[in-house]
């Protein structure tokens, strides 16, 4: 049973206005198959904590930690925590030219594995998770990020979860630009990561439209850098309903 320990985490960056504190201690725990949402308004600090467990230069923590199974992932490279089994969708948010979708995936596998994947295996095994995506087999001949539509994008960062099978993934605002189709089927692939591999996922949100395709089993409210509220789906429901206002209103 893998478990990812978020405590006491403090983050902060440097502006043109000097250091400015984002995560103001926030704690937190995901055990392996489980669905966090993470949810809040905007500028409530809830990026930041995606790209500190990414490990985004950027963003420097000031004190806590965060344990993979009682492991330092703080101490570790980029690198590291990918081949610990941590799923960073923005590890890899630039073009890469000249690499195609397929080399990239391949490689990323390699990386993670320690050893190469088949090669004859692995051409099925990605173009059915393709045919599962619904997305068109020549993407995989196109260069990575070159030019994909935010659904694109999207979609291949499901397409990594369900081939490069990490333990935990932290998918910060999957939902936003897609349309009804697309929010669908990227759902139901981190859906199926989830049910086939145990996956557990940190899903953070703005909207609750995308809760209504992936059930959360905890939520969790950021607001101005700590989690204000915990609970269980009828706190996503709630904010259906309410919105963040009743937080804002608590804040000032
Ligand atoms: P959320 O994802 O919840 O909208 P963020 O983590 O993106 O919140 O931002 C939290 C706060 O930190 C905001 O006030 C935002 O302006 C600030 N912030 C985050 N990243 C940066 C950055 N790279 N440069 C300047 N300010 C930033
Ligand atoms: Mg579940
Ligand atoms: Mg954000």
């Amino acid at each position: 049973m893998s478990t990812l320990k978020i405590s006491d985490l403090r983050v902060s960056i440097e502006t043109d206005q000097g250091t400015k504190h984002i995560l103001k201690g926030v704690d937190l725990t995901i055990e392996e198959g489980e669905i966090h949402a993470v949810m809040g308004p905007n500028g409530s600090g809830k990026s930041t904590l995606a790209y500190t467990i990414a490990g985004h230069p950027r963003y420097k923590v000031e004190g806590g930690s965060i344990t993979l199974d009682g492991e330092d992932v703080l101490a570790m490279s980029v690198d590291a925590r990918a081949r610990a089994g941590l799923f960073l969708a923005m590890q890899y948010p630039v073009e890469i030219p000249g690499v195609t979708v397929s080399n990239f995936l391949r490689t990323a596998k390699t990386a993670i594995d320690g050893e190469a994947p088949a090669i004859r295996g692995w051409g099925a095994t990605v173009k059915d998770s393709m045919k599962k995506l619904r997305m068109d087999s020549s993407f995989a001949s196109r260069n990575v990020n070159e030019g994909f539509s935010g659904g694109e994008k999207k979609r291949h960062e499901i397409l990594q979860l369900e081939l490069l099978k990490p333990k935990f993934a932290v998918l910060d605002e999957t939902d936003s630009g897609l349309d009804v189709d697309a929010l669908k089927i990227v759902s139901e692939g981190v859906n199926r990561a989830h049910e086939t591999t145990g996956l557990g996922i940190l899903l953070i949100t703005h909207y609750t439209r995308i809760l209504r395709y992936i059930h959360p089993d905890f939520v969790h409210v950021f607001v101005d850098g700590r989690v204000a509220e915990e609970g269980g789906p009828e706190l996503a429901e709630r904010l259906e309903n309410e919105g963040y206002d009743r937080y804002l209103v608590e804040q000032v």
